[in-house]
């Protein structure tokens, strides 16, 4: 593989790498808070027993002060984590710092123990710690590759100083074998979470989309609409629903088949996507051929305007009918929200809107001021 491939693969991991940590942040913290949990839990435990071998087998004062030292960090990362286990309160970036701390609170635990009590015999639990820590927690791929080469280079260093040459010699030799390793397996870990992650992505947005047409569905709708009404709650702006509906579209379907409706609402799908995100707004297939847009920050004036622009859209688009072009019906409803307001009555002031439209000859908007 040639240096231009390789750093082309690079930089394409690091772009799959940045948008899991981007997209996947509430799972991630999820798993990270569990797995701190665990493994600080188990570093107790581990600091415990050894505490009690070390007092019976081979009694050492440095090793003593270690197991204190990092057995107490090692209580304030289990009530941290406890914690957040709980009540899920804590943010994701806080999660994730947190994490590297531990990391790097095991690595001097590791390397203190390697180094200080014993100068004259190798190191046996470095590379247990390096390797296990370096793929345990889910952090950024080349953070935690930087955190194992600094690690290994402080272990490496201080090895040098304190550690007889004999002893020192394997010890290197044990640091960079293990450095490699942590490399490698820090790389399969990282990539078989990023395709996990990934198709979780995919599964959470197919999820969410409508397949016929493309357009987000009600399960997108019913998550993304109540933040942006929320918002214009909070903010004491105005806000607008819109209700659209094919008009007889039973009889489109009864005169020229299923397939052919199917490829109408297409059609019509197509005009709402692009007609809603040149306007900047959020829309959704609701129903069968009914479709919800919802305008935060939309005095009368623009609900207006975007009524009939898409009235105007469909149109000119002259997708043919049983009788002519296929035409739609539309409901607004705009509401200046307070504290009392919901959005389901938006949308059932637009449903109630819609229906006027209907039974006033469809083909039109209609347009309700929502209490
Ligand atoms: P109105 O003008 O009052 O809205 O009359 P309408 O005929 O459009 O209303 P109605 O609610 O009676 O009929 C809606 C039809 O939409 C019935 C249903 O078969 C059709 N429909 C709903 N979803 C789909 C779909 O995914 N594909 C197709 N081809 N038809 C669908
Ligand atoms: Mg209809
Ligand atoms: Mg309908």
């Amino acid at each position: 593989m040639s240096i231009e491939k390789l750093y082309l693969k690079a930089m394409r991991f690091s772009e799959r790498n940045k948008q899991y940590f981007q997209m996947s942040q509430q799972q991630i913290a999820d798993e990270n808070s569990i797995l701190l949990c665990f493994c600080s839990r188990a570093y107790c435990i581990f600091l415990l027993f050894y505490s009690i071998l070390t007092y019976v087998l081979m009694p050492n004062l440095i090793l003593v002060i270690c197991y204190a030292v990092f057995g107490a960090s090692g209580v304030g990362f289990l009530l941290f984590s406890r914690y957040f286990c709980r009540k899920r309160t804590v943010s994701f970036p806080v999660i994730q710092k947190v994490c590297l701390l531990f990391v790097w609170t095991v690595l001097a635990f590791t390397i203190s123990i390697s180094v200080f009590p014993f100068p004259g015999q190798p190191a046996i639990f470095f590379p247990l710690g390096f390797m296990l820590v370096s793929v345990l927690f889910i952090l950024p791929f080349f953070k935690m590759a930087l955190t194992l080469t600094l690690a290994f280079f402080i272990f490496a260093i201080l090895v040098l100083l304190y550690k007889m040459p004999e002893s020192a010699s394997y010890d290197l030799f044990g640091g960079i074998t293990t450095l490699l390793l942590g490399y490698f397996f820090l790389y399969v870990i990282s990539d078989l979470r990023l395709r996990g992650g990934e198709a979780l992505i995919r599964q959470k947005v197919l999820n969410r989309t409508d397949a016929l047409t493309g357009l987000p569905n009600r399960r997108w709708a019913s998550e993304n609409m109540p933040p942006c009404y929320r918002r214009c709650q909070k903010m004491q702006l105005p806000v607008a629903a819109m209700m659209v509906d094919i008009d007889d579209f039973k009889k489109y379907n009864d005169m020229l088949g299923h397939p052919a409706g199917d490829a109408c609402l297409k059609a019509i799908g197509e005009i709402i996507l692009s007609y809603s995100s040149d306007l900047g707004i959020l829309s959704a297939r609701y129903g069968g051929e009914e479709f919800l847009f919802l305008l935060g920050d939309c005095c009368r004036e623009e609900a207006l305007n975007a009524a009939k622009g898409l009235l105007e859209c469909v149109r000119s688009r002259a997708i043919p009918g049983p009788d002519g072009p296929v035409t739609i019906s539309i409901g607004v409803a705009v509401q200046l929200p307070d504290s009392d307001s919901s959005m389901e009555h938006l949308i059932e002031e637009a449903d109630a809107a819609l229906y006027h439209s209907k039974r006033i000859g469809k083909n039109q908007f209609t347009l309700l001021e929502a209490d």
